[in-house]
């Protein structure tokens, strides 16, 4: 991975997350000075056990809703939590996060002329009426159900980047996430992939949530973050929005059986009902990643989940 300079200092809020921490890791090999800000709402510090003690690293705790004041060239704006149960929790909190934490951060990057890059996310497309979804498409969001809270905070933030871009020339790169898995995932978080895998492990029937023809698409956290990265490093005057994910799409019926022929065991499957607002079917056209960061996902979905299970076996036994 080359960057435009040699060493520079990044903010990566949210470090102590899932996709933070390993944004983290990245960094710091790469030879970057990493400031890590996290308020553990979500995250942890055993994500970057690896990386305390590193002089290249440091951990922060800090809520992103307040002002921060520190000197940095790059953002990576990642606070906010991100599985449904977790979101839910506190739905004020969440869209606080989303955008005071996007407003306090764009004012940080405006003072210091940072770049800044926003996890956004392909909630912003609701439950799409296109297929797949591209970067040009509006959406269709609930702005009153019980997802509106970081969907709206979401849609919230990306205006906010947008009217810093125009209003004050900052450098901003707009990156819509979907659905990503792997190492780090919190097994408690109630995000699909974590549920199948620990109940599966754990001999319990696996969860499926309405009659599992639902679709979604995964992306191993490796591939991610390197399309992260890369889109960081783009010209100034790309903003994105872009897609980042794998289009590789899959029932959760399918996604279930593949748990099972991998972890083993005779877990059954039960259906259970299906939360409301919740999107039937998720896909991302990445024709603009493609173009623009020279980027596809790399890692097949059976590759990722059995790096994910290794995972999950070796902490559920800790
Ligand atoms: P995560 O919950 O593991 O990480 C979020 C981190 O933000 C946690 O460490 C949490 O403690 C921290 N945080 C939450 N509120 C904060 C606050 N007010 N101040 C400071 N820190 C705060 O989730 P993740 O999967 O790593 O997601 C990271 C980002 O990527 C989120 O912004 C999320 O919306 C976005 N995203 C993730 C996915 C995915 O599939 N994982 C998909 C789309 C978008
Ligand atoms: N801010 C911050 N760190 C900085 C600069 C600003 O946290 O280094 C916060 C500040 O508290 C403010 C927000 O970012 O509320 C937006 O800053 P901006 O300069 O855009 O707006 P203003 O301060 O004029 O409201
Ligand atoms: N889901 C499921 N069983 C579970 C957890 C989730 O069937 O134990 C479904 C959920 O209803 C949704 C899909 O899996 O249709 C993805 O859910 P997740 O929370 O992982 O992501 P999101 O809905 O935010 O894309």
């Amino acid at each position: 991975m080359k960057f435009a300079h040699d060493q520079q200092r990044v903010l990566v809020t949210g470090g102590a997350g899932f996709l933070g921490s390993h944004l983290c890791d990245r960094l710091v090999e790469a030879g970057h000075d990493v400031l890590c800000l996290d308020n553990f709402y979500t995250g942890s510090k055993a994500n970057v056990e690896g990386l305390l003690g590193h002089p290249r690293f440091e951990l922060m705790r800090h809520d992103v809703t307040f002002p921060l004041y520190v000197e940095v060239d790059r953002i990576f704006n990642l606070a906010c939590p991100a599985s449904p149960i977790h979101y839910q929790q506190d739905p004020v909190q969440t869209t606080k996060t989303s955008v005071h934490g996007a407003i306090n951060m764009l004012g940080l990057a405006k003072r210091v002329r940072a770049r800044i890059l926003q996890a956004s996310t392909s909630e912003v497309y609701g439950d799409p009426e296109i297929h797949p979804q591209v970067e040009g498409y509006w959406g269709r969001v609930n702005p009153i159900g019980i997802r509106s809270c970081y969907d709206e905070g979401k849609r919230c933030a990306e205006t906010l980047f947008f009217d810093y871009w125009r209003q004050h020339q900052l450098e901003i790169k707009v990156m819509r996430i979907f659905n990503t898995y792997g190492p780090r995932m919190h097994p408690n978080d109630g995000r699909v992939v974590s549920n199948f895998i620990v109940q599966a492990l754990q001999g319990d029937p696996l969860t499926i949530y309405g009659d599992g023809s639902q679709t979604r698409s995964f992306c191993y956290v490796d591939d991610l973050i390197e399309g992260m990265l890369r889109l960081m490093e783009t010209p100034a005057e790309f903003t994105g929005p872009i897609n980042i994910g794998n289009p590789a799409e899959y029932t959760m019926l399918q996604l279930a059986e593949t748990v099972l022929r991998l972890v083993g065991g005779n877990s059954k499957i039960i259906f259970q009902p299906l939360p409301s607002d919740d999107p039937r079917q998720r896909q991302p056209d990445i024709s603009l990643a493609k173009t623009h960061l020279d980027w596809e996902p790399t890692v097949s979905l059976d590759d990722g989940l059995q790096e994910t299970i290794a995972y999950f076996r070796h902490r559920l036994r800790a």
